[in-house]
């Protein structure tokens, strides 16, 4: 049979993820489990796919034009028609293959600590948005539906699949929709850059990218109510770009509410390592930038302590950045009261997603201390609350001096470590965050089954 050794290797792709998704012992956490096994279906489907369409459509096609006689009297073989009118399909299938395993590998072995799964997982919960998501190595951070890691590489296959006429001929096939046969379940693959995988000033990345997916499956930005509808300031005049800009935008406000001032840090320090342009996708830097530094400016003045902390190492080095944006001109006065504008309509959103924000998170560390019988254990001036478990400088001494890992919420763990960046070694302090974050998911397990008993 012509195309014998793809479809071999396409079987053996299929035992490997097989294999692979039904052998995760190395990963502790079965929620972690669960998402991983269920790409790799998603995958072996798109696996499965790609072999129907190569052995019941080209192949198949093939060999009954291989029967017809050509003008000349001549008949072809099946291997010289598949070359002469698929080859392209056929290369590309070996390419996309390939890929698929190569992608549910680095998925199944990311170079990021699972446990970040837990801090993800938290707010998809908490956003009551039931979606798997699995994190995979890439050079840039993004998320893409299944639907698109999946079946959108597979396209020039499926074209083939829909034709119902034979190339050359006037002969006619039936058409199949594989993808019906084979379906890819809705989910996301969330990418992140390899080499800052082990880099935690970095990992609030990953909650833009938790707000587009919110975005998209919530469909935000579409709704009637949303701040993309009405009197939205117009940032790019063609209306598609403009939408994508927000959205944008949305998730880095977004971000920021949630993660609180550590986030403008990733994102600037982002913006300083990896070479960023403006494209019809992603606006300009100093807009990115000036949104986030809209919160510094609104949070300024409504609660103190730990966010001062962390604005007064940080709030002066983004300061320093916009001016030099008004300086240029690139960020006029214009452009800053429109930015303004957007912060107001997309930060008046937050309350509405049911999710908490730093100041909420902070609040809530508070009262599950109290709950626990924890209170007035420290009064120190320092204290986010007066009533904290741990006292800013006691969390600081633990994580910085001692190396203790603590069961606090990541995101106040991560501004600490913003407030401290001079004490921070990210080959000291990783294994001390990855285990706080481990503490305080099992924490959060013990609380919840406490109140089950209750
Ligand atoms: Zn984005």
């Amino acid at each position: 049979m012509p195309l014998e050794s793809l479809v071999d290797h396409i079987d053996e792709l299929i035992s490997q993820i097989t294999n692979l998704t039904s052998n995760l012992q190395n990963i502790p956490y079965p929620r972690v489990k669960q998402n991983i096994r269920f790409s790799g279906q998603n995958y072996v489907n798109g696996l499965k796919i790609a072999k129907e369409v190569i052995t019941n459509c080209i192949v198949k096609r093939a060999s009954l034009l291989s029967s017809v006689q050509r003008k000349d009297g001549r008949t072809l073989p099946p291997e010289e028609i598949i070359r002469s009118y698929w080859l392209d399909q056929v290369s590309g299938c070996y390419r996309t293959v390939e890929r698929f395993n190569t992608d549910i590998t680095t998925q199944a072995n990311p170079s990021m600590p699972y446990e970040l799964y837990h801090w993800l997982f938290d707010l998809f919960d908490r956003l009551g948005l039931d979606v798997t998501i699995v994190l995979q190595d890439s050079n840039q951070y993004t998320n893409d539906s299944f639907e698109k890691a999946i079946v959108e590489p597979l396209m020039p296959l499926l074209k083939v699949a829909k034709e119902p006429l034979l190339p050359g001929s006037l002969l006619q096939v039936e058409t199949k929709d594989f993808v019906n046969a084979y379906p890819i379940k809705l989910g996301y693959v969330i990418s992140f850059i390899k080499g800052e995988a082990c880099n935690p000033l970095l990992w609030p990345l990953l909650i833009h990218e938790v707000f587009h997916i919110t975005d998209k499956e919530k469909a935000l930005m579409t709704s009637h109510n949303s701040p993309t509808k009405g009197e939205i300031p117009i940032l790019h005049e063609n209306k598609t770009v403009n939408s994508r800009w927000i959205s944008e935008i949305f998730a880095d406000i977004m971000a920021i509410h949630y993660v609180g001032p550590m986030y403008a840090f990733s994102l600037m320090d982002y913006f300083e390592r990896v070479p960023y342009v403006q494209t019809i996708q992603y606006p300009e830097m100093c807009v990115r930038l000036y949104s986030v530094y809209c919160y510094l400016e609104s949070v300024r003045s409504t609660y103190t302590d730990i966010v001062h902390r962390c604005l007064d190492s940080f709030k002066a080095k983004i300061g320093e950045k916009v001016l030099e944006y008004e300086e240029s001109g690139e960020l006029s006065e214009e452009k800053k009261e429109k930015l303004e504008d957007i912060y107001q309509k997309i930060s008046g959103w937050f309350p509405l997603l049911r999710v908490n924000s730093f100041k909420q998170t902070l609040r809530e560390y508070v009262l599950t201390a109290k709950s626990v019988g924890f209170e007035n254990r420290t009064n120190s001036k320092f204290a986010p609350f007066p009533h904290l478990v741990f006292s800013y400088d006691e969390i600081d001494n633990l994580i910085f001096r001692d190396r203790i890992s603590l069961a606090i919420h990541p995101n106040i763990l991560l501004n600490v470590i913003l407030s401290n960046l001079g004490k921070y070694n990210r080959h000291i302090h990783y294994d001390v965050l990855v285990d706080s974050i481990k503490k305080w998911k099992i924490k959060q397990a013990w609380e919840r089954s406490i109140q089950n008993l209750k």
